[in-house]
């Protein structure tokens, strides 16, 4: 075959695998801690990243191996990193590039843990995060100084499916000599949005969301686009002497794959938040079919939020594929299909009806997760936001009877049933 690029489709099925000794077409899983090594020159070797090869399953393993390179494949970049959850995935990633003192600039749309990590955690440790007045490339540059590092944002928000202008951002990132990281869950592996195709140089995603697709287990991935240059002058932990590793200079020794292997040997090292190898093969599997149900996912949601458009007891559908979306514009350039698999919608009547409705719901799981082979419905007001006060609730768009869905892989038209009934009793 030649080197013409290969389908997603066909990458999902065949990116990282590779013919092993026993010839097996599966993916072997390796539960291993640590593995031999043959002689102690070797080690040696790989201890001070001189040579390739397997110490320890913090750090790497046969099974995670083949997932990152999969993964990487399929975003078109230069490396991956498995991690634990999305939450690691975008811990490692800051702090593989801000030190205490530093910055990064975030868009405020942001996924409810990751704007606990940014505006608390993170900065208990020193490492602040400026969370723009909007997601504009106006209001994000205005909050970069000379100790910002990143600019962050989720290239459609969770939940309000707000879009980010990724070509504009990346504009904005590379004129201050930062790199652009996108935590891409909704674009599903890479599926339905590349941002690398726009010129973000880092992606992170839940992998427990549409990578994994049945809701089996939970898993985050950083993959390295492979374009930033770490030469800038900003990041001497990259290209500079490495405390860690006896003043290697890991731009010059790993080139344009320095930030991956950075985040490897340093954050997944310090932190340990890797991933078991029993679930890196069940990300693995998930991936084989992710264009399929992706694609099932987004057409099931255009005919639900149609279908609840037009109902009587629904005050208001917000869904990215509709014109009247403050993104819709943007999801038809960044987003195939111009939609998420995700869209929200808010009842007419109270919270105790919502909270009724929801729980005559036959074929939809109550819960908080999206990109499920199960259609799911949340209710922010007495779940995920019951903590807030009225009034911060309403800041962040929480009214009672406000519902995000995200459609599984279900016959639609049982699901539009299963809402009629629901709609029907209240
Ligand atoms: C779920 C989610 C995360 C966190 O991922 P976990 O795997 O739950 O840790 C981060 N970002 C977005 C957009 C998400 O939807």
């Amino acid at each position: 075959m030649s080197d013409r690029k290969l389908h997603f489709e066909t990458l999902q099925i065949h990116g990282g695998y590779h013919v092993d000794a026993s010839q097996a077409r599966g993916i072997a899983i390796h539960p291993t801690a640590a593995y031999h090594f043959p002689t102690c020159d070797y080690a040696a070797n790989l201890f001070t990243l001189s040579e390739a090869g397997y110490i320890y399953t913090r750090l790497h393993n046969p099974t995670t191996a083949a997932y990152e390179e999969r993964v990487a494949a399929l975003y078109g970049g230069v490396g991956a990193l498995a991690t634990s959850a999305g939450m690691s995935a975008i811990l490692l990633t800051i702090t593989a590039l801000a030190n205490a003192g530093q910055n990064i600039v975030a868009s405020p749309y942001l996924y409810g843990g990751t704007h606990n990590q940014f505006v608390i955690s993170l900065r208990n440790v020193g490492i602040e995060c400026r969370l723009a007045k909007s997601d504009s490339p106006e209001d994000m540059a205005a909050l970069i100084d000379e100790n910002t590092r990143a600019l962050f944002v989720e290239s459609m928000g969770n939940p309000t499916c707000r879009v980010a202008d990724i070509e504009a951002l990346a504009k904005v990132a590379h004129s201050n000599n930062i790199p652009l990281i996108v935590d891409n869950t909704f674009g599903a592996g890479g599926y339905l949005c590349n941002p690398f195709e726009w010129g973000a140089d880092i992606i992170t995603d839940s992998a427990t969301k549409w990578i994994n697709g049945h809701g089996t287990a939970m898993g985050g991935i950083i993959v390295d686009g492979g374009t930033f240059d770490w030469g800038c002058g900003k990041f001497p932990a990259i290209d500079g002497p490495s405390e860690g590793y006896h003043g290697l200079n890991l731009y010059e020794a790993f080139g344009s794959q320095a930030f991956i292997v950075k985040c490897r040997v340093d954050g997944m090292r310090d932190f340990g938040c890797c991933p078991s190898p029993f679930d890196a093969y069940l990300m693995m599997l998930g991936l084989e079919t992710l264009s399929l149900r992706v694609k099932h996912e987004v057409e099931s949601a255009y005919k639900l939020a149609e279908f609840c458009r037009n109902h009587p007891k629904v005050e208001r559908v917000s869904f990215v594929g509709f014109e009247d979306h403050p993104s819709h514009e943007l999801a038809k350039k960044y987003y195939k299909f111009g939609a998420s698999a995700v869209l929200t919608i808010e009842l007419k009547g109270t919270l105790e009806s919502t909270v009724k409705f929801v729980e005559s719901l036959k074929l939809s799981g109550n819960m908080t997760m999206i990109g499920d082979s199960i259609s799911v419905v949340t209710h922010p007001a007495s779940t995920t936001h019951k903590q807030l006060s009225d009034e911060a609730k309403r800041a962040a768009g929480i009214t009672p009877t406000l519902l995000r869905i995200s459609l599984g892989l279900e016959n639609v038209e049982d699901i539009i049933a299963d809402y009629e009934q629901a709609l029907a009793n209240l």
